[in-house]
Formats: structure tokens, C-alpha cells, sequence
């Protein structure tokens, strides 16, 4: 019964079926060539036939690009900077091979506009067009893309704003949409160009195609396979064979194309499923031909492309993946009515981290606080945690504009807790190590500060427990107690200096590289 309403839903919003999945809607972007599109291709591939030695050129190139995230009216929702630095991560390794490299101009910035949310290539355009940063690449995260035609549309590039908007579902690092919405941008066509309005179908085209001109405007020559028309008709690009828009409806699996289709000439027709130019989904390793790739290259190098031209280089094309965890670690009690702050190393060369906070260790969305941070430590405000949480879980990941990767590996716990009980010297002292990352025989200071006269031990151990200098006794008087550890001879690790009483002990890790 189930499976006969599907049936019928499907067939009411004329929505593709994929066997092997389910119901999926249709995916498919909306780029329209226009004559100023059309003019920047015919200027880039003059440009290589005259200018074949840009090729070989092999200098990375940093191409700036500005995110900006739309959101209702309300200032509620859009896409999540999580999913931007997946996003930009896998473009950058998309285009990685061409010796390209896009990084994140400025801030992320954002939009609140229904119109420019579900309306991008209607009214809400020209909002969008406002908004541009005119010394980068623009792009556009919305909820929405209108559209009258049959199918779901993901994304397009606006050759008269000279933007591309990517719907946010496509936001993350599995999707194909961007790179294939980068390659409109720099110039490209659809592998087939001509046949967007209408893919073929046995009805109206039969097993064996004999028009000449391609079904859709503007006029353009069906490609052939034996490349006798390459250079003018569809994509213009040789090294991609003919596709009749094959991929739109069919499976998302990426599947074999088995079905034959022949041109005039009774050749039968390999469509290249694999091309970001197609549109055939689900494919996983995508590529450009090198036809395309020498476009792209063209594009960027065109005086159109001027305003791309940047200085920038990044002090790090990878960061380390781990982060060393200062504090609060371990399941340390920390007060739920207090101010909580959390601080780990600087990774080097990264600019920001992602930090995390969470009620539950799967770090889910409806547990979890998101915080985009410049520095090695971020406050949690005083009560963030209600007396339901007990347990805390806190992670961090590195990035800089170019390299947004990383994953946060590990996670760190602290106890929230109406009053310090297990561990009263946490509630007697507020210390820190100045510097805690040091090199061999570096001085560091222990400062340390209390409200009361205290008598406690100051020990240095590894991370295995091992005793590295014999614990020290101190008596602390009320404000600010200084004590200098120096000619220290450690190799480089962690280790750990506690300060310890009769209430407990407190630790915090020492970094010597
Ligand atoms: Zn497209």
C-alpha cells in the first residue's frame, strides 16, 4: 500500500525514481550561458592558442573567495561554518591538481533576506549582487533556488552578476555542485551544452540521433563521437566525448550508462560520467579533462579575472591534526555558576579553531555550542551548563584561509558541579604556567594566586608519572605568589607540574619542544 502512494506521489510531482534508493528528487544546476559567457570562452580559447606556455606554468595559485551565508528575514538557520570548512575543503582538493587553491577572504558574512534565500535567481539576484566583495570570488549558501523547470536545482553560476549560489544542501564535503558551479565560473559549459531543456529520450530523439542542432537555445551543433565537431559544437572542449545529457534522471549511483545511444554517424556513445561538467551524480571520483583544466587556466589568467590577482600566501597549506589540551581535562570539577575557560596549544600556522562544547560526547547539534575562535582559549560564560549537565565535553580543530580539514581527532571532560568537592585546591588556588611551552633548560614561572595562607607541594612529573624533579614546598601567602622552576633539564614532551595539599591536587601540562 505503502509502496502504491509512493508511486503515486512520484508520479504527481514528477519527481525521478532511483531504483536502488529510493525516491530522490533530480538534481540540477541552472547556470544560462549568455553572450558574455559565451564571449569569455571564445576569448579563452583563443588566448591558448596563442598562449599554449601558460601551461606548463606550475605556481600555486590563490584564488580568494567570499562566503557569505544567507538566512531568512529572521536571522534564524543557514548553513553552518562546520560544513563552509568541509566545503572549502574539498574544493580546494577538487582543484588541487591544477595547482589552484581557494581560501577565505575576510569573515564569513551574512545575509538575512527571504527573497535572496529562496529566490537567488529571481527577484532576490539582485540583493545578492549588493553584497559582493569586488576583490573576490562571491559565493552564495541559500535555502532555496526557484525555479519552474522539472527538477531540484543545486546551484548556478550568474554569468551578468558573476556569482555563484550554491543551495545548502550541498554544503559539505561529499557533494559534487561547487566544483561543477567553479567550473562555470572559470568559463566552462555543460559536457552537454545544448540538450539542458530537454535530455534525451528515445521518444523524441530515438536510439539513433540525427538532428544536427541540439535541442535547446541557443543554436549549437550536436557533438559527435569522432570529434569531427569538437572544436564548435557543445562544450567546444575536444577531450570530452558527446553526452546528450544522459546523467539527468538517471541513477544516483552513478551507475554504468548501458543504454545505447548512437550519433548519425551509428557510433555508439560513451558519455564521460565522471566530468563535474555532467550530470550524472554520485559518481565519487569526479575529474576535468585536460581540455578543461587548460580553460580553467586561461580563465584565471584573462583580464576578466584581474580582480582574483592576489598576494596572498598561506603560512601552512596542512596543520597538525592533534591538539594538545591545557585545560579544563581529566574530569576536573569546574563550577556551573562560574565562567569556564577552556584553553589548549597553538597549533602552528593556524589562524582560527573550531571549538566545540557539548552535553554529549556525539557532539550532536541539538548538545553542542559551535564557536569560531582566533585564539588558543575561549570563556564559556557563567551558567552555560543547567544543573541537567554533570559532565562536559569539550574539542577543538585547527584552520587557516587555505587548509580547513581538519577534524577534531579527541575530546576533552570536565565535571560541572553546583560546589568543588573532591578537590577543594581548585577552589583554593587559580594558577597558571607562564610559558607552558618551552624548549630545554627555558625558565618557566609558576604563578599562582589564593585568598587564604596555604602550605602545598609543587611537583613535575611525566606524562607517565615518572618524577622529574623532587616535589618542592611552598607556603602561599594571600595575592599573587611567584615561583621560578629553572635549569630544568627536559627532554622535549609533556609533562605535568601539580600543585597539591591536604584538599586534593591540580594539574596542568608543560610543553617542551
Ligand atoms: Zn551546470
Amino acid at each position: 500500500m505503502l509502496l502504491v502512494k509512493n508511486t503515486i506521489l512520484i508520479f504527481v510531482l514528477a519527481i525521478f525514481c532511483s531504483s536502488l534508493f529510493g525516491q530522490r528528487v533530480v538534481g540540477k544546476c541552472s547556470t544560462v550561458s549568455t553572450p558574455e559567457m559565451d564571449a569569455r570562452l571564445e576569448a579563452n580559447i583563443n588566448y591558448l592558442e596563442k598562449n599554449g606556455a601558460i601551461l606548463t606554468e606550475r605556481a600555486t595559485k590563490y584564488v580568494p573567495i567570499r562566503f557569505t551565508v544567507v538566512r531568512p528575514t529572521s536571522g534564524t538557520g543557514g548553513v553552518s561554518v562546520k560544513n563552509i570548512m568541509k566545503l572549502l575543503c574539498k574544493i580546494n582538493k577538487d582543484y588541487a591538481n591544477q595547482e589552484l587553491q581557494f581560501f577565505i577572504k575576510d569573515d564569513i558574512k551574512y545575509l538575512n533576506n527571504d527573497k535572496a534565500n529562496t529566490d537567488p535567481q529571481g527577484v532576490g539576484g539582485n540583493i545578492l549582487k549588493l553584497q559582493k566583495d569586488k576583490d573576490a570570488l562571491n559565493m552564495f549558501f541559500v535555502a532555496d533556488i526557484m525555479s519552474d523547470s522539472e527538477g531540484q536545482i543545486l546551484g548556478f553560476y550568474s554569468p551578468n552578476n558573476d556569482f555563484v549560489v550554491i543551495r545548502n544542501s550541498e554544503v559539505n564535503d561529499v557533494a559534487q555542485t561547487t566544483s561543477h558551479e567553479l567550473g562555470h565560473f572559470f568559463s566552462l559549459r555543460h559536457t552537454f551544452y545544448g540538450w539542458e531543456c530537454q535530455p534525451w529520450n528515445e521518444a523524441d530523439f530515438g536510439k539513433t540521433v540525427t538532428i544536427t542542432i541540439a535541442p535547446c537555445p541557443p543554436t549549437v551543433a550536436v557533438e559527435l563521437v569522432n570529434g569531427s565537431n569538437c572544436a564548435t559544437a557543445a562544450d567546444r572542449v575536444c577531450d570530452t566525448p558527446p553526452d546528450y545529457n544522459f546523467g539527468f534522471g538517471w541513477p544516483n549511483d552513478c551507475r554504468y550508462f548501458d543504454t545505447e545511444v548512437y550519433d548519425r554517424n551509428d557510433e555508439l556513445i560513451h558519455p564521460d560520467q565522471s566530468n563535474y561538467m555532467s550530470y550524472f551524480f554520485g559518481c565519487g571520483d569526479y575529474h576535468f579533462s585536460q581540455g578543461q583544466i587548460n580553460l580553467i587556466k586561461a580563465d584565471l589568467a584573462s583580464a576578466a579575472r584581474d580582480y582574483l590577482k592576489s598576494t596572498f600566501v598561506p603560512t601552512a597549506t596542512t596543520l597538525q591534526e592533534t591538539i594538545n589540551y591545557f585545560s579544563p581535562i581529566d574530569s576536573v570539577e569546574k563550577l556551573r555558576s562560574a565562567p569556564i575557560t577552556l584553553s589548549w596549544e597553538a597549533v602552528p600556522g593556524a589562524t582560527s579553531y573550531i571549538l566545540e562544547y557539548s552535553k554529549n560526547k556525539s557532539f550532536g547539534s541539538a548538545f553542542t555550542t559551535t564557536e569560531i575562535v582566533n585564539e588558543n582559549q575561549f570563556t564559556i560564560p557563567a551558567s552555560t551548563f543547567t544543573a541537567s549537565t554533570t559532565v562536559a565535553f569539550w574539542r577543538v580543530s585547527a584552520f587557516n584561509p587555505v587548509s580547513t580539514c581538519n577534524a577534531a581527532v579527541d575530546y576533552e571532560t570536565f565535571q560541572v558541579v553546583t560546589a568543588l568537592n573532591s578537590n577543594k585546591i581548585d577552589s583554593q588556588v587559580d594558577w597558571s604556567i607562564v610559558p607552558n611551552n618551552i624548549k630545554n633548560g627555558d625558565e618557566i614561572s609558576i604563578m599562582i594566586n589564593t585568598s587564604s595562607t596555604l602550605d602545598v607541594n609543587i611537583s613535575v612529573t611525566s606524562t607517565t608519572g615518572q618524577k622529574v624533579i623532587n616535589p618542592t614546598s611552598k607556603k602561599l601567602s594571600i595575592g599573587e605568589n611567584r615561583l621560578v622552576l629553572e635549569k630544568m633539564d627536559l627532554k622535549p614532551g609533556i609533562y605535568i607540574i601539580s600543585i597539591s595539599n591536604i584538599d586534593g591536587i591540580s594539574s596542568k601540562k608543560l610543553i617542551v619542544q
